[in-house]
């Protein structure tokens, strides 16, 4: 996202505000590159935001300081040098009671924090972090919206381009190449798995050959304008086995039964249940051994998580992926993975390449 004179996430800053108002937090101090980029749009990898009812600033260091005034010039910057080993509350003499933080930060530097801030106590506040984030602004879904079609275009040019005795590796490459002349790169690393090596879900690609005629599974996301996208696609021979036939239909079900339940009011683990009690009434339920789905931004996998027991209730802007699997370890693997944002009264796909597998 660009900066300007207004920040683009001052709701998200505002709702983050009224968290901190209702835990009866005096300040929270946010490290977690992607959540400093979240509330501020700046993305820097060395830097400590303070939120408080007064005031919000931004501590970075001398690498990122032009970078900082230059996207968000409504943001006050400091050295984070200037701290060292302090707070910037103990700097300037004022005594905190809580103090908000991220579990998620390593442990030397939730040691250091808590020196830093001496008498006060830390409150977790991770969740409410990523439960703001969960929401995308109509700005950052327009972002994600343009992701998923490069994506759709990238998926489209490469598979055509797939020839017999290209390896995992090769077809993995020419997607990367793909990602980098008209994006920004991957968002995770692509993967590629050729026939059996599909039961394997997190498959590395390998020097596997394709010989043109087994189905080939693709998961793959563009990176565009500081957001991720997601899309999993197989490529289905023109004569599959009957039993690949049979597992590619039940997954292809199982996806659009869940697409078309996707409702705001609706907790994610009644979501994951759709495509789960599918799956296992046609008899592959242990085959679909991850969950349903995952929320995706700045980050590739952040909340909400259709999953078992993740009771997050959708609501409109939530940015989620449906991808139901069937994996049978030394024969085959199918996952079917769409991106799709919840709107008022269900909810937009964002991927839109061809999964009809051709029959
Ligand atoms: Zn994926
Ligand atoms: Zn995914």
């Amino acid at each position: 996202m660009t900066g300007g004179k207004v920040n683009p996430f001052a709701s998200r800053l505002a709702s983050f505000a009224d968290v901190l108002a209702k835990k009866g937090l005096d300040a929270a101090l946010v490290f977690k590159q992607a959540n400093v980029n979240a509330l501020t749009g700046v993305d820097c990898d060395n830097a400590c935001l303070l939120v408080s009812k007064e005031k919000v600033a931004l501590f970075t260091d001398f690498r990122y300081i032009p970078a900082v005034e230059r996207t968000a010039p409504w943001l006050k910057v400091g050295d984070i040098r200037k701290l060292s080993g302090k707070s910037p509350f103990t700097m300037r003499g004022v005594k905190l009671g809580k103090v908000g933080f991220e579990s998620t930060i390593p442990h030397s530097q939730y040691l250091s924090l808590g020196k830093s801030l001496p008498g006060a106590s830390l409150v977790d506040v991770s969740a409410d972090i990523a439960g703001l984030r969960s929401v995308k602004t109509d700005a950052e879904i327009d972002a994600m919206r343009a992701a998923a079609k490069l994506n759709d275009e990238i998926w489209s040019e490469a598979s055509g381009s797939f020839r017999a005795g290209m390896t995992e590796k090769d077809m993995a490459r020419a997607i990367k190449r793909l990602m980098i002349d008209r994006g920004d790169g991957e968002s995770f690393e692509t993967i590629v798995c050729v026939g059996k090596n599909a039961a394997e879900c997190h498959h590395v690609p390998d020097g596997t050959a394709w010989n043109g005629r087994e189905p080939v599974l693709v998961d793959m996301g563009v990176r565009l304008g500081g957001y991720c996208s997601d899309m999993t696609r197989n490529i289905v021979p023109a004569r599959p086995s009957r039993l690949y036939r049979k597992v590619y239909s039940l997954v292809l079900e199982a996806n659009m039964r869940a697409i078309a339940a996707v409702k705001p009011g609706m907790a994610t683990d009644a979501l994951d249940a759709v495509a789960r009690r599918f799956l296992a009434k046609n008899g592959f339920g242990k085959a679909f051994g991850h969950s349903l789905g995952h929320g995706v931004g700045i980050e590739i996998h952040e909340a909400p998580w259709a999953a078992k027991k993740k009771k997050t209730v959708l609501e409109p802007g939530m940015v989620i992926t449906i991808e139901p699997g069937v994996y049978l370890p030394g024969n085959l693997g199918v996952r079917i993975e769409d991106i799709v944002v919840v709107t008022k009264d269900g909810c937009e796909v964002m991927s839109h390449s061809s999964k009809d597998g051709g029959f």
